[in-house]
């Protein structure tokens, strides 16, 4: 499969504009007529780089391209590619293959750094005639592994050539099989053409889910996570369009969930601001450990003595392959299910029955008990005035650190991690209803948290 042979001349058409240093963050469509016969639409874009300009790129259809509809869309590459091509068989990574239809195209520039002297920009668009291909046919990952219930370790967060990720969609999961991984998200920026496709490379032990990191350079990013494979979340709104609620709510409508992603990342500019009572949690692991990712966490925390539970998650976001830092299932958020199954998983996810460790060979309990049955993680524990609350804890796979157990006045217990390899703590608390519990458990090299 590949670019279509042209059987007669292609046809180019060349734009070109200005873009001046105030219009950071506007979106530009510009207009390409597509005649009919045209078998194959390939674009180039070329701007100038002084000063750090970044010019996005994607394209839409005759279907449609105003934001609110996603109905003509064919495919986003961000500012990871300069160059794509469509035909109704096969397309680049990042855009999605099928008919080209004649008509009014839009090819979408998206400024996301403009240096003060602004940024030329040039599109040449050429348009190949020749008989349609044969129809591109979409294998998505199939939505259930198995009907087993228990804890399944994944990852929440990555990128593949899809969009500016490193790894072909095949290395991806051959690491996540390295890595021990029972599901993995697919989380391709602002395009759903990854979701297409990851039938092809389905492993019987691996859950494939359909996800997409919804993606504004602007107002910062979210993961929409259990997504049909032919849904693309859009991403062309502000918070002041109050446009977040319709588009968290489709995400929901389809049994997935909308996370923040690294909401403190990175210093200057991409910082969080749509109204986080939209979303179902937090990405407060992303990657490395770090202070952003330390002020992720506290915010979570900072809700959760506010009253407001969210889910906190931590994830790879990898873009590179093993051998980088930023690796497949490090971190890992591990979620108890009744399936391995894309609704098992969601389901596991909004009840946050869940925890996040460093990597594959930490593994916890946590449970709180008064008088009646065990609260496990994510449970509520009912107590009556004037009981004690005892609380187990046990992991597995660390032989060094501190356990904390935390709530909302903040440390409750501390103990050490036996050398071991396997540590078991008990803890009664003085009356007084804590409000939640949590437990962290640092070392200088590895944090986890549930
Ligand atoms: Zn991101
Ligand atoms: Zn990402």
């Amino acid at each position: 499969m590949g670019p279509v042979a042209a059987q007669a001349p292609p046809s180019e058409v060349i734009r070109q504009g200005h873009v001046p240093a105030d219009s950071l963050f506007k979106l530009l469509y510009v207009p390409i007529e597509v005649p009919a016969g045209t078998a194959e639409i390939r674009v180039q874009e070329d701007y100038n780089r002084q000063g750090g300009n970044v010019l996005n790129m994607g394209i839409y259809d005759p279907a449609g391209y105003r934001p609110g509809t996603t109905a003509g869309f064919r495919g986003w590459s961000g500012g990871a590619k300069t160059s794509f091509f469509i035909n109704a068989q096969t397309a680049s990574t990042g855009y999605v293959p099928g008919p080209i239809h004649s008509g009014t195209w839009h090819v979408l520039l998206y400024p996301s750094t403009i240096a003060p002297s602004g940024l030329d920009w040039k599109l040449t668009v050429t348009l190949v005639p020749g008989p349609t291909g044969a129809a591109f046919v979409a294998a998505p990952a199939a939505a259930t592994v198995n009907n087993r219930a228990g804890w399944y370790h994944g990852d929440l967060h990555m990128h593949t050539l899809h969009s500016d990720g490193r790894r072909t969609p095949a290395e991806l999961v051959d690491e996540a099989d390295a890595q021990g991984l029972d599901f993995i998200v697919s989380t391709e920026h602002n395009t759903n053409s990854a979701n297409l496709s990851w039938g092809r490379y389905a492993r019987p032990d691996l859950l494939i889910i359909n996800g997409e990191e919804v993606t504004t350079t602007a107002f910062g990013h979210w993961n929409a996570l259990g997504l049909d494979a032919t849904t693309l979340i859009d991403w062309r709104y502000a918070p002041q369009d109050s446009m977040i609620a319709t588009h968290t709510a489709q995400v929901r409508a389809l049994g997935g969930l909308a996370i923040i992603n690294h909401p403190f990342f990175p210093d200057t500019i991409n910082r969080f601001q749509f109204g986080v009572r939209h979303f179902d949690g937090i990405e407060v692991w992303n990657g490395r450990w770090d202070a952003r990712n330390e002020q992720a966490l506290r915010w979570w925390d900072a809700l959760l003595r506010q009253g407001r539970p969210l889910l906190a998650v931590g994830a790879s976001d990898t873009h590179t392959a093993a051998s980088s830092p930023n690796q497949l299932g490090r971190p890992r958020t591990v979620v108890q299910t009744s399936s391995l199954s894309r609704t098992g998983i969601m389901q596991g996810l909004r009840a946050r029955r869940a925890y996040v460790v460093a990597d594959r060979q930490l593994t916890l309990t946590l449970t709180a008990r008064a008088t009646g049955p065990a609260a496990n993680i994510g449970d509520t524990l009912v107590v009556a005035g004037g009981q004690r609350i005892k609380v187990a804890f046990q992991l597995r796979g660390a032989s060094a650190g501190t356990i904390q157990l935390l709530g909302a006045t903040g440390v409750l217990a501390t103990s050490p991690v036996a050398p071991g390899g396997s540590t078991t703590v008990r803890w009664q608390l003085p009356v007084g209803l804590p409000r939640y519990l949590r437990v962290e458990v640092r070392n200088p090299k590895a944090i986890c948290s549930s």
